[in-house]
């Protein structure tokens, strides 16, 4: 048998409100062509996100009765911190509400003015944070990370030859750590291989410099190296996953990712002196050391979540889902940024919509047809999210590539959802002439893809 089906059955349902195009047409009106300022209600299918939008399961809900609310040494601290123990080997576990709070904390600390942080590519929340500390983000994905066509196994690497460039260039004192993000989310959800973790742990020790992994999507990165790295095959994803947090001395997550609950991050270490500093941050900013801006039952939940995303009959379903609707479109000849990654397609809508130029917005256009014709929700990732006016000359600055996202929620649609939005996806891509660009008519100073407002531009 072929099918690889969805390793759960479903015990609550929630239902999805329909409406037509035309309903649709209002609606996106209304909300100056921007998904982001849809109603929830009103979208069909929501691949906005895969960020704390998993679907949790029994066993995770029957922690959330069970959660300890003490204030301080609840119960469910000591099973979250044992099973991020035996996860990761580090040795202070510190909960925080989501990701970036746990980025906040460390940047707090290691960050600052004259400071550079080199990572395979910074997810956007922790640049910010880098950034707000005074400190400079820097991008080191490895050659051809970054072209959509080319197809390689682990195109989410650190380049590790530019990454000792960079800290010699720079000064070892000047780089307080380097980090890693598994998947690299913002390079099109591409796995990185251990062998590059391994490579960038030899570059950390040469120079004496701490080594961070963005944890977010270890399980999914683990999988991948599982069917991709030679001498993985036989190892267990927890296996894996511990090789893979063997090699740096700390990590910060959103579990909102791969911990499969809606809410809820953490950030764990080795060094003792660096877990007391971030400890009275933590204390100041989200919450006593046990809780960390956390309820017991969410806890509860990410304990319980961390083990459920080991196991393979999940991640072979997650995984396999992804490429199931890339495979899809590719045969129907859409162009897609290859190959899939782990949580989400991206649609190449430079090529897609290619009448469209950058400065109209091509992967707005797709997100907004989309929407039309099937109720999907999609996001840009191109020029509104990156593009930028430069100041003196008045000139555009497209950004680097055109995409739209198609983000899978974890354990949230079937087969049949995602044959739906394939069909969408190819009635858009078929109707791809008549698509049209669009012009921003309202946008905020600071990241003005989610509240800016658009308007089509008429022939
Ligand atoms: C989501 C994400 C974060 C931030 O986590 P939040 O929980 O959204 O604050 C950081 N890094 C990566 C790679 C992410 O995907």
């Amino acid at each position: 048998m072929k099918t690889i089906i969805e390793p759960f059955k479903v015990k609550t349902v929630e239902p999805i409100k329909f409406n037509t195009p035309l309903d649709r047409e209002t609606i996106l009106k209304q909300a100056g062509y921007n998904p982001f300022m849809i109603h929830a209600e009103d979208v069909i299918i929501d691949l906005l996100t895969d960020s704390g939008t998993s679907a949790m399961s029994a066993k995770q809900w029957s922690g959330m009765m069970d959660g300890d609310e003490s204030y301080a040494g609840a119960r469910s601290f000591f099973r979250f911190e044992k099973v991020i123990k035996e996860l990761t080997g580090f040795k202070n576990i510190i909960p925080t509400h989501q990701g970036r709070a746990a980025e906040k904390i460390l940047f707090s600390i290691l960050g600052g003015e004259g400071k550079f942080i080199p990572n395979n590519t910074h997810f956007d929340t922790t640049r910010a944070n880098i950034e707000f500390s005074g400190a400079i983000a820097v991008d080191l994905p490895c050659t051809g990370g970054r072209d959509p066509d080319i197809i390689s196994d682990f195109k989410g690497n650190m380049d590790i030859d530019a990454l000792e460039k960079f800290i010699i260039d720079k000064g070892v004192k000047n780089i307080p750590l380097i980090m890693i993000t598994i998947t690299n989310n913002s390079n099109g959800g591409q796995p990185v291989s251990m062998e590059n973790i391994r490579a960038s742990r030899a570059i950390a020790n040469k120079y004496g410099i701490p080594l961070f992994i963005d944890a977010c999507r270890f399980a999914e990165n683990a999988f991948f190296i599982k069917k991709r790295e030679p001498g993985y095959s036989d190892k267990s994803i927890k296996e894996i996953a511990q090789e893979i947090f063997s090699y740096a001395d700390g990590c910060t997550m959103s579990a909102k990712k791969d911990a499969l609950v809606n809410m809820g991050g953490f950030l764990a270490l080795n060094n003792d002196e660096l877990a007391l500093k971030a400890r009275n941050i933590l204390v100041v900013t989200e919450g006593f050391p046990t809780y960390g801006g956390l309820a017991g039952r969410d806890l509860e939940a990410i304990a319980q979540g961390l083990e459920e995303v080991l196991d393979e009959h999940y991640l072979t379903y997650r995984i396999r889902s992804v490429e199931y609707l890339g495979e899809k479109l590719t045969q129907a000849g859409v162009p897609i940024l290859q190959p899939p990654g782990g949580h989400a397609i991206y649609l190449n809508a430079q090529k897609f919509a290619s009448h469209i130029p950058p400065h109209q917005y091509p992967g707005q256009s797709i997100v907004c047809y989309l929407y039309v014709i099937g109720g999907i929700r999609s996001s840009e990732i191109g020029s509104v999210m990156f593009g930028k006016t430069d100041k003196l000359s008045g000139k555009f600055i497209p950004a680097s590539m055109e995409l739209v996202r198609l983000a899978i929620p974890r354990r949230v649609y079937t087969q049949s959802h995602i044959d739906y939005v394939i069909e969408a996806v190819i009635e858009t891509y078929n109707q791809r002439q008549s698509l049209k660009g669009y012009r921003i008519t309202y946008e905020a100073p600071l990241l003005r893809h989610f509240t800016a407002q658009f308007e089509p531009i008429k022939e």
